[in-house]
């Protein structure tokens, strides 16, 4: 299993050994990261969970998005500026983490939520050494807007915490034993409802930022079993998440757009820079921003603007899209919108004895969501509402397919992804990285179908992101100088990421000898760990 923090990839490898499968292992560790990783998912946010069934073969996906309240509307966020909305509890969508870990064990774990919420109660009772990469976090304002958050992660000077300092979270862990005790309902029903309910109506900026969240809307929430979107490529499955991410779908229509060229010719040895020359990064960016310019004007929940799916996976649609891609030169322009996102959720993998594979990408949406703790509970509440457009896009050129309505899930980028060969497994990856994830699960897609890096190199490979149709492709430090020579030769106007970016947790298996294998991001403290069960006589 590979995730991006050692103790949850441990948490994980401990369910394996005492007899739980790959869903167990994947909740204890989604528990365990909302202890150690608290500012990119936990119970407060939403996740995706893309799950394949060794038995049947089946590809499932469990959508535990946030959902809007029933009170949202679409210029609830006109009047205040990204970072206005989203540190106030109008941002704060009904979580969905919670439900969807629940759900996916009921129906296919083997343990009980009891069992895979013990290692988090014990981390967050008994306390942890700060990683580097959280005391990075921890630097963050948004880490210490309110009164809770300040008393947990500020010292008595008023300084960030730093790396190798012990962090306890008692309330969190008072919270996970409630609902080890009382199952999801305490959360969705009882006393944590009320507390959240009451917290979501904090705000800074007046009555605009006052969260609209009743206690019915969080007894209402309820999780979304979805059919995965499923693509072909060079042979490959592609088995991805559907709306209301965008990030599947444009990662088939890149896939196909990109077919009918012949990408490769690795620049060297070098890991960081094969799978880079630049016809091949060229034509890339330039079928992500045809992707990119469908998405902003399409993508959204599914249940408030009809989605034409078929049309935009259509081999015959995308042949006109590539058709459009010019080797020689960047397109002029291409139809766009874009909003502001954040950068800050987490991927792990697992895959279990028996073939069971969990890919999930699970988020509070920016880095401490929208900054508010449930007070005398110990836990984030997203910002997700601001995945929505802040300003309503509806017109009549424009489904505003992504404009805030109720009880509706905002668009995501999220992007959990499976590749099968003829019905067999072979690998699970994602990332976080918010529009950026889209541009960095294709590249992953490529490195290991097209260019057939090793794991390692995979990730190792410096990144490029195109956010939107027409605007500037970021890239990431490492990129080789021939290759930002040769994009600006074409016309792509480069500006350098602004961090790292993104972070890839894959698991695999190899075809012929079935051995399996893990890699994770060294650009955050992604841990590859293992687990052989005995063999029985
Ligand atoms: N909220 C973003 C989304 O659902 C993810 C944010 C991130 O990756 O940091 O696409």
């Amino acid at each position: 299993m590979s995730a991006s923090h050692p103790l949850a990839a441990q948490a994980g490898i401990d369910r394996l050994k005492a007899g739980g499968n790959a869903i167990d292992a994947a909740a204890a560790m989604q528990f365990v990261l909302n202890v150690v990783e608290p500012q990119s998912s936990g119970i407060g946010g939403g996740a995706f969970l893309l799950i394949h069934l060794a038995v049947t073969g089946e590809n499932v996906v469990i959508d535990a998005r946030e959902v809007a309240p029933a009170a949202a509307n679409a210029d609830q966020f006109a009047s205040h500026s990204y970072d206005e909305n989203s540190t106030n509890g109008i941002a704060v969508g009904v979580p969905g983490t919670l439900a969807g870990f629940s759900e996916a064990q009921q129906r296919w774990g083997k343990q009980t939520l009891a069992d895979v919420l013990a290692p988090a109660i014990r981390l967050a009772r008994n306390g942890f050494a700060i990683t580097p990469y959280l005391a990075n976090s921890l630097q963050n304002p948004r880490a210490a807007l309110q009164p809770e958050t300040k008393a947990l992660f500020r010292d008595g000077a008023g300084a960030p915490l730093a790396a190798g300092a012990w962090l306890k979270q008692p309330d969190l862990a008072h919270t996970f034993q409630l609902i080890a005790q009382q199952g999801p309902r305490v959360f969705y029903q009882g006393e944590m409802a009320r507390a959240l309910i009451a917290a979501q109506r904090r705000s800074n900026i007046g009555p605009a930022g006052v969260g609209r969240m009743t206690l019915s809307d969080l007894a209402n929430y309820q999780v979304a079993l979805r059919t995965p979107l499923v693509g072909q490529h060079r042979g490959y499955t592609i088995v991805t998440m559907p709306p209301p991410s965008s990030g599947g779908v444009a990662l088939l229509q890149t896939l196909n757009m990109l077919e009918r060229f012949s990408l490769g010719s690795p620049l060297g040895s070098d890991p960081k820079l094969m799978g880079s020359d630049p016809t091949s990064t060229h034509v890339t960016i330039e079928a992500l921003r045809l992707a990119m310019a469908d998405r902003a004007y399409w993508m959204g929940d599914p249940a408030a603007t009809p989605i034409p799916l078929k049309k935009l996976l259509a081999d015959e649609y995308l042949a006109q899209r590539s058709a459009l891609i010019n080797v020689q030169s960047r397109m002029s322009s291409v139809t766009t919108g874009v909003e502001k996102e954040g950068r800050h959720t987490t991927h792990f993998s697992v895959v279990d004895g028996e073939g069971n594979v969990v890919s999930c990408t699970s988020t509070v949406e920016d880095a401490w969501g929208s900054g508010i703790m449930v007070p005398g509970y110990g836990f984030m509440l997203n910002n997700e509402l601001t995945d929505f457009n802040l300003t309503p896009q509806q017109s009549a050129q424009n489904p505003g397919a992504n404009d805030v309505r109720p009880n509706m899930r905002p668009r995501s980028s999220m992007t959990p992804t499976l590749v099968l060969r003829d019905g067999q497994w072979l690998y699970a990856f994602g990332s976080p990285g918010g529009s950026t994830i889209i541009s960095t699960v294709l590249e992953t897609t490529q490195n290991l179908l097209d260019f057939n890096l090793t794991p390692e190199a995979v990730i190792a490979h410096a990144r490029f992101a195109v956010l939107d149709a027409n605007g500037k492709t970021e890239i990431e430090k490492g990129a080789s100088e021939l290759l930002v020579s040769r994009l600006k030769a074409l016309g792509h106007t480069l500006q350098d990421a602004p961090e790292p970016q993104g972070s890839v947790q894959l698991v695999g298996e190899n075809a012929i000898t079935h051995e399996r294998w893990g890699a994770a991001d060294s650009r955050r403290e992604g841990t590859v760990l293992r687990y052989s069960a005995p063999t029985i006589q």
